[in-house]
């Protein structure tokens, strides 16, 4: 498996390659990899000819006060990981390479999908997202990209992105990953002190017990599910709630009714200490 750091040698790399007819996967990551990463490789190295993995942590989509500097990096075991599962090419360019002129040159506007849930929590970030991933279409050029669906507003953002920029490419959206307990696979769970990670469980099982009530008939309301929540979250000291949401599943509109055919999606993010959260889980 090849390891390329630069921008420029990507592109005689990929210039090197027969294209002709071939499915060309793409996984874009932030590193610290971990199961739900590797399902995605998985998927990709099944259906593509040849797949590349990008490692990149990217400034633009953190806030101020996030943990860019913190975030964690583990690039040799990341290269290990995916080359074991048969990936081809492990892309980690620098943050220099990426952004010679700097970051503040360029915003991308975003109408609507991300005024709520983490765009509305986060400012800036998906603009960020947006940005960066546009930038490793146009470097890469993949037939085929794959994304969780832990992050399924940004799902729903980037496949508007390349419907609308008429990027050439299908978007290959994957299912959560979780532990066996339940929480959601993600690379900052390892800032999780040993108590809050047993309460991180607050988020999965918060969605579940909303799941249940709605399949039960005994929640009606998006109102009431957040209710039920507001209850849990008394069994749970060190969690705090961002936002609890339930919208509908292809746009993130409102509705009023959690009956199966308004779709009903709940999104939540909960800090664990310092640790921010997300999970969601389909209602119908
Ligand atoms: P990240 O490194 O956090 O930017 O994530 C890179 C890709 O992996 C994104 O498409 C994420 O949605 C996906 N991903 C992260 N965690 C999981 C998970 N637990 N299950 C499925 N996909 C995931």
């Amino acid at each position: 498996m090849d390891i390329i750091n630069t921008i420029s040698d990507f592109r005689k790399k990929r210039k090197s390659i027969n294209l002709q007819g071939i499915r060309f996967g793409f996984v874009p990551t932030m590193g610290a990899l971990h199961e739900g990463h590797a399902s995605l490789v998985k998927r990709s190295v099944a259906e593509n000819d040849y797949t590349v993995v990008s490692i990149f942590v990217n400034p633009t989509q953190f806030g101020p006060n996030e943990d860019l500097s913190t975030y964690p990096r583990t690039l040799e075991a990341d290269a290990k990981l995916v080359e074991n599962i048969g990936a081809d090419l492990v892309f980690a360019p620098s943050a220099d390479d990426m952004y010679p002129a700097g970051t503040g040159h360029f915003t991308f506007g975003i109408k609507e999908l991300d005024r709520k849930l983490c765009g509305a929590s986060r400012e800036g970030h998906f603009n960020g997202v947006v940005q960066v991933v546009s930038m490793l279409f146009h470097i890469v050029e993949p037939t085929h990209a794959y994304f969780g669906l832990k992050d399924y507003q940004q799902c729903l953002i980037i496949r508007h992105m390349v419907k609308e920029m008429h990027f050439p490419l299908e978007i290959v959206p994957c299912p959560i990953v979780r532990e066996s307990d339940g929480l959601a696979m993600s690379s900052r769970n390892v800032y999780l002190a040993p108590e809050e990670r047993k309460q991180a469980l607050f988020l999965h099982t918060s969605l579940q017990k909303v799941k249940e009530g709605v399949r039960t008939g005994m929640l009606k309301t998006p109102r009431e599910a957040k209710e039920l929540v507001a209850k849990e979250l008394e069994h749970f000291p060190l969690a705090s709630l961002d936002y609890l949401e339930i919208y509908h599943h292809q746009d993130l509109r409102e509705i009023s009714s959690l009956a199966t055919d308004f779709h009903p999606h709940a999104f939540m993010a909960a800090y664990l200490g310092r640790t921010r959260l997300i999970d969601n889980m389909p209602l119908f």
